[in-house]
């Protein structure tokens, strides 16, 4: 019996693509979201003293610090090893997660000693995933809108190409009737995990059943385009797309494609009459906070995003949302971008990296309700 299990181990071991192995341990990322070949170097594996280094590398510099990892670890027995993870010219953000089905995942104990992060994995034959974050693909933003496509109301459709020319996806209402539209982003910066998990149930209860969804869906078309970059995501990136550059940078150039796709969308939008009514752009960053354009930049309904974000707080009595208003006309974000071509408000929405994930999930269905209550009273008021 022992016999046929080596075998199929070793099978398992010759189909494999992997990063690095000794004889009996494999550091995998044949799978998306993997930390891809060209971002790491030094992979050392040292059975003796259960021993595995890797040096994790940006796609290119400079660059943001935002050491992505994803791995998978298989052992021809179960162990105990130490995973011990640096950084070329940066220090680490991501706080490490363990996962045995890559679906649920699990923080665990780990030290950072001098630039070192050292993590202790039980690892064997089946699969050990360790990842910055849990793992959000490609493929699960596809699964979601065309779950949510089932809906009449609702398309999921492809509005351009990547660098890589995998599909840049928008979920939209599809509404004629109806003028105002509220657009959504998210995952320009590939890491930001936390950003999507709160995109998912914000946008879910724009979508949702509720009285207050139903009605604001009369007023307001809704375009949300979840998941800017697609190759990045797929490659592990810390930051930029496959030119190598950072598409929340870009809005003022519109130079590469996953940026021209949206800003062709709108500008489409627009030129056959309808209205930009506001915009919420899906990130993540060391704590939660609100980045929003000053109240008096000089756009439409100027407190409209104060109103909604205090009454958001107001909401909390024990969580502060934290608003920081900014105006930076160089930049190429793309809150400024719709400040300036439609003349509304947009914010970036930020979650921390280690905020609670059960929270990211009740904070983004408050915040879209209380956006959809906001906006309507706002409304009633221009008419
Ligand atoms: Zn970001």
């Amino acid at each position: 019996m022992k016999r046929i299990v080596t075998s199929a181990l070793l099978t398992l071991f010759a189909a494999s693509s992997f990063a690095c192995q000794s004889n009996k341990i494999q550091l995998l990322n044949d799978f998306p979201n993997a930390t891809s070949d060209a971002l790491m170097t030094n992979c050392v594996i040292d059975e003796q003293n259960k021993r595995i280094t890797v040096k994790l590398l940006p796609e290119n510099k400079p660059i943001n610090n935002s050491p992505w990892y994803a791995f998978q670890l298989i052992s021809e027995k179960p162990q105990e090893i130490t995973l011990t993870l640096t950084v070329e010219d940066g220090t680490h953000r991501y706080h490490p997660k363990v996962s045995h089905d890559g679906e649920s995942w699990q923080a665990v104990d780990y030290q950072v000693v001098d630039d070192k992060m050292n993590v202790k994995l039980n690892i064997g034959p089946k699969t050990t995933w360790i990842a910055g974050q849990e793992l959000i693909t490609n493929q699960d933003y596809v699964d979601w809108g065309n779950e949510l496509s089932q809906f009449e109301f609702i398309d999921h459709k492809v509005i351009g190409k990547s660098v890589k020319g995998k599909p840049i996806y928008q979920i939209i209402t599809n509404q004629p009737a109806v003028k105002q539209w509220l657009v959504v982003l998210g995952r320009q910066h590939p890491p930001e995990v936390t950003g999507a998990m709160a995109l998912f149930p914000f946008v879910d209860t724009l979508l949702g059943n509720s009285e207050l969804a139903r009605y604001f869906r009369q007023q307001y078309n809704i375009v949300i385009v979840p998941n800017m970059n697609p190759d990045g995501v797929e490659l592990g990136f810390w930051r930029h797309n496959a030119n190598g550059v950072d598409l929340n940078r870009d809005w003022n150039k519109f130079k590469q494609p996953e940026v021209i796709a949206v800003d062709k969308l709108l500008t489409e939008l627009v030129a056959r009459g309808d209205k930009v009514a506001m915009a919420v752009d899906f990130h993540s960053t060391h704590k939660d906070i609100f980045y929003t354009m000053p109240n008096d930049y000089g756009v439409q309904q100027p407190y409209l995003v104060n109103n909604w974000l205090n009454k958001l707080d107001s909401q909390y009595p024990d969580f502060n949302v934290i608003q920081k208003p900014g105006n930076n006309p160089q930049m190429g974000v793309f809150k400024q971008y719709v400040a300036d071509k439609f003349d509304v408000h947009a914010i970036t929405y930020e979650m921390g990296d280690n905020t609670d994930r059960s929270f990211i999930d009740k904070l983004a269905k408050d915040a879209a309700n209380t956006l959809m209550q906001t906006m309507l009273k706002n409304n009633e008021k221009l008419h």
